[in-house]
């Protein structure tokens, strides 16, 4: 089993990226789990048809000791496990704690033993890496971490963050960085910077992927690319994605 965590800035594209990936993964025949760590919960949208799952911390606090893994596990488009960890109600209680709990209930009812997938992604929000947000890339979580970023200055100076976060862990032998997956903006001298930036975190751009509105006409029919235009030249670059990751191992 290999454990995959996908971070970068907020609102850059990671829950895209992800599902289309997942997606493409599943395509070529792996099992895929896909884990939302966000306490907006909407990773997995694009795999359900648009609609939200429900969340493990919502189902948790409802049926306490009784929660079983096909409360919180909706089998997606192409077979992808789909899980959201969710969060407290805005203003009360803390995101990152939220996650640490999620992750818990998934081990005390050996989700991964259960489902055996080939392959889970965690989705995380790289804004803040404090110790929840971190705990995909703590205590065997993961294996590997891959950073969405744009040439936007905002998004590098969140994916250098989180690549700094990722090398405090590599020595104790958790997650290694992967690289970086450049989720284009269309902004001046773009590859240029997103290379440059990786050269100084001392890493590799794996995948260009470039800014196309199918990505939207998908989304607004709650599909990804993959599953609504497989023909699509964007189909082809999150299959391309998926063979370098796989690749990787
Ligand atoms: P958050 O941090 O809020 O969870 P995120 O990083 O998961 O955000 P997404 O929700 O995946 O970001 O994407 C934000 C918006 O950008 C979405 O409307 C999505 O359709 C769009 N988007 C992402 N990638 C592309 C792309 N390559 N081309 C066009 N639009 C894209
Ligand atoms: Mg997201």
């Amino acid at each position: 089993m290999r454990k995959i965590a996908i971070y970068g800035k907020g609102g850059i594209g990671k829950s895209t990226t992800v599902s289309n990936l997942s997606r493409a993964l599943a395509a070529k025949g792996k099992t895929v789990m896909q884990i939302g760590c966000d306490p907006k919960a909407d990773s997995t949208k694009n795999l359900v048809g648009g609609q939200p799952i429900p969340t493990i911390l919502k189902t948790l606090k409802e049926k306490k000791k009784n929660v079983q893994l096909e409360d919180i596990i909706v089998e997606g488009d192409g077979g992808v496990l789909c899980l959201e960890a969710g969060g407290p109600t805005p203003g009360i209680g803390c995101a990152g704690r939220g996650i640490i709990s999620a992750f818990e209930t998934l081990e005390t009812l050996h989700a991964y033993d259960t489902y055996q997938p080939d392959i889970v992604i965690y989705d995380v929000l790289g804004d803040v890496v404090c110790g929840g947000f971190a705990m995909p890339l703590r205590n065997g979580y993961s294996d590997e971490v891959y950073i969405v970023t744009s040439g936007e200055m905002m998004s590098m100076y969140a994916a250098s963050n989180i690549a700094g976060a990722v090398r405090q862990f590599a020595n104790r032998d958790y997650a290694s960085l992967g690289g970086l997956i450049l989720n284009a903006k269309n902004i001046e001298n773009e590859e240029h910077l997103v290379h440059k930036l990786s050269q100084e975190i001392g890493t590799g751009v794996i995948q260009h992927i470039p800014r196309n509105p199918v990505v939207q006409k998908a989304e607004h029919q709650g599909k990804t690319v993959v599953e609504a235009y497989p023909e699509d030249e964007m189909t082809y670059v999150y299959m391309t994605l998926a063979d370098k990751i796989l690749k990787e191992d």
